[in-house]
């Protein structure tokens, strides 16, 4: 018989289950991208990392005799079309947890029953499926440390050898790929399978270092895989399992991942709604403040350095997120969803789970076990960028102030601040944040 394997953000062939139980089970499969309009447009930086993806998704399958069938269009219909055209009487695909997808699942669904076709779904985005592990007496994990031990104990599935062979009908059309649209961030990483696995490859020696030095803002010494599992150029779970240690500090990162995509299969108004009951909302609206902010010319230097590493790499470390996210949020008081839109647009690892969750904690709206808890950027920079470093590189007109003193600009003599072509600061810690107030 012959199947359809409706590919979305699993655009991969080692360790991908959809894919490999697929080429198992039937003589004939038709790996499948659709290319929806309803989604393009949303950031410039991921269009093209998709693309790059995809190029190379189809050349992987090519070496195995398949090929990457392309549309354009709604996903649903045209998968339906191509399952008439090829005469396929299943439909595979990764099941995912944002609003959308759970709709276009939903559709698919009910049009599969519609055509007679058997619609199977497969885990593949996490390590842990969403679902999976629940605390006594509920239908998720609100709160991270309790599922991290339930995480880090279960069993877990086993990784799959990508397909040796993949056979097409005859006759399909396989559909031209678009090249990539122009924009984007300068420095942007590129997408795909190939990338991703040299990128793992090449950081696992750094892992014994991750402990120490993940905060390190200059030092840059993530893994910076994320891109990768954002679009499933790498399976989270080959990730965990050849970094090997479950409790380890990295590992414990893929499980804030996995945490993020259950409590949004729970809660798919994550990126609207604030998920802790009872929180208190009341922000400010002040679009100069939020374009000071985006554009990274807040007067606040760590902050204006994170963003402008966003713009330019279409990427932020980690530390700096937390940074910007509290610094708009709790001394700006802006509200979160206005950041979460800012990021979504440059983030090339943007996902709705995961900024939403993130930004949720940080506006403490979210899972935070401790939501007033505000975060002092100066003392955060003198922390995690204590030399200065992660500043200078980001805000050049900065690079004449010495060591940390680069963080409080507005305290420099007067002859030296004169000479530094950068605005005073917005709002300085140490006042109360506006949230708090
Ligand atoms: P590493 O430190 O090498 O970690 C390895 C992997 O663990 C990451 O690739 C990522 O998949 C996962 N991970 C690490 N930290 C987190 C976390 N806090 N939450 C969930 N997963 C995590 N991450 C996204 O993937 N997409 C987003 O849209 C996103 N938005 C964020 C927004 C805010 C306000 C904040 C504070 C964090 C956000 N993060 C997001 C989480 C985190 O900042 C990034 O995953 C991380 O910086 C990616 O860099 P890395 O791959 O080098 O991470």
């Amino acid at each position: 018989g012959t199947a359809i394997v409706l590919l979305t953000r699993d655009l991969r062939v080692h360790d991908h289950p959809a894919l490999a139980t697929t080429c198992a089970a039937f003589d004939r499969v038709v790996p499948l991208y659709v290319l929806d309009p309803a989604l393009a447009g949303r950031s410039a930086n991921r269009t093209r990392f998709l693309h790059q993806a995809l190029a190379e998704l189809r050349t992987e399958l090519r070496e195995r005799g398949g090929d990457l069938v392309v549309r354009h269009g709604d996903p649903v219909a045209e998968t339906i079309r191509l399952a008439g055209e090829v005469g396929a009487t299943a439909v595979a695909l990764s099941a995912d947890v944002s609003r959308h997808a759970r709709r276009r699942e939903r559709l698919l669904r009910a049009e599969c029953e519609r055509h007679r076709l058997h619609l199977r779904l497969f885990p593949g985005l996490t390590v842990v499926e969403p679902g999976a592990l629940r605390p006594g007496g509920g239908d998720h994990y609100r709160v991270f440390s309790p599922y991290h031990r339930a995480w880090a104990a279960s069993r877990w599935r086993a990784e799959l050898a990508a397909p040796h062979r993949i056979a097409l009908p005859d006759g399909v059309r396989v559909g031209r790929l678009p090249a990539p649209p122009p924009g984007g961030s300068p420095e942007a990483a590129a997408g795909g399978e190939r990338l991703a696995r040299q990128r793992l490859t090449d950081w696992l020696p750094d892992l014994d270092r991750y402990g120490d030095q993940h905060d390190d803002m200059a030092g840059d010494d993530t893994s910076r895989l994320s891109p990768y599992l954002r679009f499933g150029c790498v399976s989270p779970l080959a990730v965990a399992n050849r970094a090997g240690d479950r409790s380890g500090p990295f590992v414990r990162q893929l499980c804030w991942r996995d945490f993020y995509y259950q409590v949004t299969a729970a809660f798919p108004e994550i990126s609207t709604t604030a998920y802790r009951g009872g929180a208190t909302e009341r922000w400010r609206y002040d679009d100069d403040a939020l374009a000071a902010w985006t554009e990274g010319r807040t007067g606040m230097p760590i902050v204006d350095a994170g963003m402008r590493q966003l713009r330019t790499q279409g990427w932020m470390h980690n530390r700096a997120r937390l940074i910007t996210a509290g610094y708009l949020t709790k001394h700006l008081g802006q509200d979160w969803r206005a950041g979460v839109a800012v990021f979504f647009q440059w983030l090339l690892d943007g996902d709705v789970a995961n900024n939403s969750g993130n930004w949720q904690w940080v506006a403490g709206t979210g899972n935070d076990t401790k939501p007033y808890r505000g975060f002092n950027p100066v003392r955060q920079a003198e922390r995690y960028d204590p030399a200065g470093d992660y500043v200078r590189r980001w805000v050049p007109e900065l690079a004449g102030a010495p060591g940390k003193a680069v963080h409080q600009p507005w305290r420099l003599p007067d002859e030296l601040r004169r000479t530094l072509d950068y605005p005073p600061p917005l709002a300085v810690p140490g006042t109360d944040p506006v949230w708090l107030r």
